[in-house]
């Protein structure tokens, strides 16, 4: 089975990380820091906190940003759940802006629309979480502006995205939001096999999520409520958790990225030749926005199921059944039954809906071979075929 996505793991990756085995910390040492600063720097951000996961960089993020009971959070139906439940995490509700059909990205238009209903009801959100869909940035300044009007924090959930480009510029830099997160899960672009990261120019919002991170500890004396009793001391000054990540992630992390931008590049190839290959077959390839370079941790086709005999469903299938193992990111997280149970239905977000009806994603990954891509092309003909 040709898989969606891979890691590409290095020897000198391996060294990397066996190097922090034979040494004093396995966590809480320099390799966190030093992988912090390599990202921060790579992106242009001030401040980097690593840690376990996205989703508790997303959890972190929301509690930085002063998110809690009464306030609600926006996000696309098109995403994985992690982008929603981190305001579920804060006790916040959660609502869904419908996607750019161009795009597949939050629709800075339906934003628009609903902001203005949302205001007249005094039920604005506090955070919209903006998802680069497939690596692909949302139209950053257009939400940007939105939220100045409205008085709104955005962090970008940047899982599928990092080294990316908006305008020129990397994804991360956080010039059109507050907070932006990366995910480090092996199929994306970059591994640290579990592990993510959250990227601002705010110290404070940097502070408040490093304390989050481990338990709401600090041993700083300027954050202590009084001088320490002594050399041991340290206080709780909030309610944090252990969402540290590791040293040998770190340092597997900091191997990686030595070739982020070789990896992403690798990508733009592999989707450029599936551009070609795919022409004249009945499926729409992915539209990329002038303005942005996309990280391509996907690369999704939608069928175009009027002029082909067989279902999403059968397709679906039939790549699978020939070896190539497709994905579908994501079934809208309005549909599934623990959002279902809040009281989204189906037809609350035609857009999503209609996207999920036709998009299927196609093995993408760095080490992915013109001989495999060649036979995931001939899969698709074949599948749509009959
Ligand atoms: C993968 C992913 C996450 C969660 O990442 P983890 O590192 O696995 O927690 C969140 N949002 C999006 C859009 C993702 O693709």
């Amino acid at each position: 089975m040709i898989p969606y996505g891979r890691q590409d793991i290095t020897q000198a990756d391996i060294d990397a990380v066996v190097s922090v085995l034979q040494s004093d910390f396995l966590t809480q040492g320099p390799q966190v820091p030093a992988f912090e600063q390599t990202v921060a720097n790579h992106v242009g951000a001030k401040y980097a906190v690593a840690v376990n996961s996205a989703t508790s960089a997303l959890h972190i993020a929301c509690l930085a940003l002063g998110l809690e009971q009464g306030d609600w959070l926006w996000t696309s139906p098109i995403t994985f759940v992690a982008s929603a439940n981190c305001g579920l995490y804060c006790g916040a509700e959660v609502d869904f802006v419908d996607i750019d059909p161009h795009t597949y990205n939050l629709c800075p238009k339906a934003l628009q629309d609903k902001l203005e209903i949302a205001e007249r009801q005094g039920k604005l959100p506090k955070v919209v979480v903006a998802v680069h869909l497939c690596g692909q940035p949302c139209d950053m300044q257009a939400i940007h502006a939105l939220a100045q009007r409205y008085g709104i924090k955005v962090i970008e959930d940047a899982s599928h995205a990092i080294g990316g480009k908006y305008r020129n510029e990397f994804i991360g830099n956080c010039r059109y939001s507050d907070i932006t997160v990366f995910s480090f899960h092996p199929v994306k672009i970059i591994t640290t096999a579990e592990g993510g990261m959250a990227l601002t120019n705010d110290a404070e919002l940097a502070n408040r999520m490093a304390l989050l991170r481990s338990h709401g500890i600090t041993r700083e004396p300027a954050q202590m409520t009084h001088e320490a009793d002594g050399p041991w001391y340290y206080q709780q000054i909030d309610l944090g958790f252990n969402y540290r990540m590791t040293e040998l992630q770190a340092a597997l992390g900091n191997s990686q990225m030595e070739r982020l931008d070789q990896f992403v590049a690798r990508r733009h190839q592999l989707a450029n030749r599936y551009d070609d290959l795919l022409a004249g077959l009945p499926v729409t390839t992915p539209w990329q926005h002038p303005d942005s370079y996309s990280g391509l941790h996907l690369y999704v086709i939608r069928l175009q199921l009027d002029k082909i005999t067989r279902t999403h469903r059968q397709v679906f299938e039939a790549l699978r059944e020939q070896g190539i193992g497709v994905n579908l990111h994501y079934i809208p997280v309005h549909l599934q039954p623990y959002y279902q149970r809040m009281g989204f239905q189906a037809g609350d977000f035609p857009e999503a809906e209609s996207y999920y009806a036709k998009a299927i994603s196609l093995p993408m990954f760095q080490t992915m071979t013109e001989a495999q891509q060649d036979e995931v092309v001939a899969a698709v003909r074949k599948a749509v075929a009959a």
